[in-house]
């Protein structure tokens, strides 16, 4: 470990009093964790089964990790960042214990200025979580739990390669409650082939019964090079037809919207006040600083993706600590395994900032826009957006560009067009 890191981790960083707005400068930390008890047939997240032997190492690497970023940070700006939220995704984060995310959670105080009051979220699947310890990761500062349920259907889930039955996942669920969780989300996937609307349908009834305070739902995406696109690719696997999708879709968003959830963003739903803080991050195109195996980061106007193999990963920051930044000179990047840096662009930058805000039921902010990037969001994209513009698919309420309620179908065909005429 480097003389820098010394110097900033040793000392306690102030905490943020709660409730101070976000400023850009602010972030969000992600900390990934590859480990999965087995891989799920859709799943071409960065994770590993039968890797559990590196957790110790690898949370160790992450603790460095953490340090680093920090370090660099507040040598680039003669300050520790303030970070609003943490995310434990994965993989599979509920096979650590309680101990290596309080270390974790521990470097990453000591490295950045944490809000008292951040949203402290960790991944977990109901088929790998100790239930009798889920006190001591609350006691840690996990104060949001996000659990894959993925269906409540037996065959589906056994189909899916999933490892928890439907019964598993009410447990879960009630010892995430006794355990004093009061905020806690459900992914669900639908459009799965063999899944009918019935089937959907009771999912989410059965969700619905639990009273999460958040909802995801997926429309299942075959991704390249899991054994469900080989699947398909053969013919064994027929994929759900997109009218079939859409009326799951459709039914999702009328059923949730009775049971008194507000949607948010295209596939998450929340309870009022507990839309994911995190989450949103992302979508209002803000700095994070993601660590770990594959782990990415937006900052500094650069988007830097860390190796994706654990043992390489773990190399790599070794390697890191090895050769301290020179004096005065830090390293403007976020972490000590990085192996893609893409500069991004203004241009690329407008265009990302309006297509994740219009996946928000809030839109994007004109005023947000002109002051971010000194220039008006109409005249932008006016050229890009011409021959779309008599089809209504975007709309604006006090003074905010949304995705008109027919236009929130068609998004697609609205995102393609604001990316600059040279983005890939
Ligand atoms: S548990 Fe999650 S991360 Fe692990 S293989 Fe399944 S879908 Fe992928």
């Amino acid at each position: 470990m480097s003389a820098t890191l010394h110097s900033i981790t040793e000392q306690a960083q102030p905490r943020q009093a709660p409730s101070a707005a976000p400023s850009p400068d602010d972030i969000s930390l992600y900390l990934h964790i590859p480990f999965c008890h087995a891989k799920c047939h859709y799943c071409d997240f960065n994770s590993y089964a039968g890797m559990l032997g590196l957790r110790e190492q690898y949370v160790a690497a992450l603790v460095d990790e953490i340090a680093l970023a920090g370090a660099r940070a507040r040598d680039a700006r003669s300050k520790p960042l303030r970070c609003r939220t943490i995310f434990f995704g994965g993989g599979t984060p509920s096979l650590l214990t309680p101990a290596q995310i309080a270390a974790l959670l521990d470097a990453a105080r000591a490295a950045f200025a944490v809000d008292v009051d951040a949203e402290v979220t960790m991944e977990a699947n109901p088929g790998a979580l100790e239930y009798e310890r889920l006190d001591e990761v609350r006691a840690a500062g996990v104060n949001r739990l996000s659990m894959g349920a993925q269906s409540f259907d037996a065959a589906l889930l056994r189909w899916m390669g999933r490892i928890h039955s439907p019964e598993e996942i009410e447990t879960a669920f009630g010892a995430a409650r006794a355990a004093g969780f009061e905020n806690i989300n459900l992914d669900f996937i639908f459009a799965l082939p063999g899944q009918t609307q019935p089937i959907w349908e009771q999912t989410l009834e059965r969700a619905l019964t639990l009273g999460p305070d958040h909802l995801s739902l997926y429309n299942l995406i075959v991704e390249e090079g899991t054994p469900l696109y080989g699947w398909v690719a053969r013919g064994k696997v027929r994929e759900v037809d997109e009218d079939t999708a859409a009326d799951m879709y459709e039914h999702a968003q009328r059923r949730l919207e009775t049971a008194g959830y507000e949607h948010y963003e295209i596939s998450n739903w929340a309870r009022p006040g507990r839309a994911c803080q995190h989450n949103l991050t992302y979508w209002r195109n803000l700095t994070w600083i993601g660590l770990g195996a594959g782990g990415s980061s937006y900052y500094a106007h650069h988007r830097f993706t860390n190796a994706r193999p654990i043992r390489d990963y773990i190399a790599r920051v070794r390697a890191s600590l090895r050769t301290p930044d020179a004096p005065g000179a830090p390293a403007p990047l976020p972490g000590g395994a990085i192996v893609e840096d893409e500069d991004i662009g203004r241009e690329l930058e407008m265009a990302e900032t309006a297509m994740l805000a219009l996946r928000l039921a809030e839109g994007l902010s004109l005023a947000r826009f002109a002051e971010r990037f000194g220039q008006p969001f109409w005249p932008t994209f006016e050229r890009r957006l011409s021959d779309i513009s008599g089809l209504g698919l975007l709309e604006e309420v006090d003074g905010r560009v949304r995705l008109s309620p027919h236009g929130r179908m068609l998004g697609n065909e609205v995102f393609a067009r604001l990316l600059p005429d040279d983005a890939d």
